[in-house]
């Protein structure tokens, strides 16, 4: 990346993007399909980040948890799965640095939690994109207990890592319900469809508050997903892209039924 200027300890560098990725099921980690592709293609077009600070659906907790470690383990939070999963490695050292400038602009609001690792929300993708684990990466927890609105403010209070180098990236499922996943079922039932659609159209023409309050989309956001987990990583994304970001959707369908992969690019 080309460096503007350093103002004390702080690089300013051009703004890195921010994603959305939806990573579906874990079995995208290790098979090569249309969105694992994708997930590769982007991690070649995309500036080299200095650090990924990443919100994962899959750890979800009591208030913003913020992981400082120099390293980090592998969480392999996904059960029934052939052993080949298992046995992925993602030897990404942490980031001190960039966490504890993270800490600085969530003041209270995160508390620092060093007991989780990398979970399959993070690495099942970072492999795609970064597959030489060279980057640092840090997770930041989904609040279960704050609303979607704190969430766009935390990643407002998150911005200002994009100008020194860090990407941050939020990985859920805009649809995401378990509960009526067809594993025979190539796209998506009409609901989710019509939920990720208006959720696309929302985001394309700037309403965030419509994604916010997504109950507004109708019968629809009744199936969505029965808890939040994997639709806030995209609230946090938003509130920290701004207006001028150009937005690029990428691997916009919906699968198994129930799942949504689409996946937001700004800037
Ligand atoms: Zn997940």
């Amino acid at each position: 990346m080309r460096l503007l200027k350093t103002i004390g300890e702080v690089t300013k560098m051009e703004r890195m993007p921010v994603l959305f990725v939806g990573h579906g099921s874990p079995m995208n980690a290790i098979e090569q399909n249309q969105f694992s592709d994708r997930w590769i293609a982007l991690g070649s077009e995309l500036p080299r980040p200095e650090a990924i600070l990443c919100v994962s659906a899959h750890w979800y907790t009591r208030g913003y948890r913020l992981n400082t470690a120099a390293a980090t383990n592998m969480i392999y939070d996904m059960y029934g799965f052939p052993d080949e999963l298992y046995r992925v490695q993602y030897p990404a050292p942490g980031s001190p640095k960039f966490s504890r400038q993270a800490k600085e602009l969530l003041g209270d609001l995160a508390k620092t939690d060093n007991g989780w690792g990398l979970d399959h929300g993070a690495w099942s993708v970072l492999r795609r994109m970064f597959p030489n684990a060279d980057i640092p990466v840090f997770q930041l927890s989904v609040d279960a207990a704050s609303p979607l609105e704190q969430h766009y403010a935390v990643g407002k209070m998150l911005a200002p890592l994009r100008e020194r180098g860090v990407l941050i990236l939020g990985s859920g499922n805009i649809v995401h319900n378990l509960a009526k996943v067809n594993w025979s079922m190539a796209g998506g039932y009409s609901w989710a469809e019509e939920f990720d659609d208006y959720i696309k159209t929302c985001i394309l023409a700037h309403q965030d508050d419509n994604v916010i309050h997504y109950e507004r989309a109708g019968s629809s956001a009744y199936y969505a997903f029965p808890t939040p987990d994997h639709y806030a990583p995209l609230i946090y994304v938003l509130g920290a892209k701004s207006e001028e970001d150009k937005i690029t959707v990428f691997n916009d369908a919906c699968v198994l039924g129930s799942l949504s992969m689409t996946g937001y690019r700004f800037g």
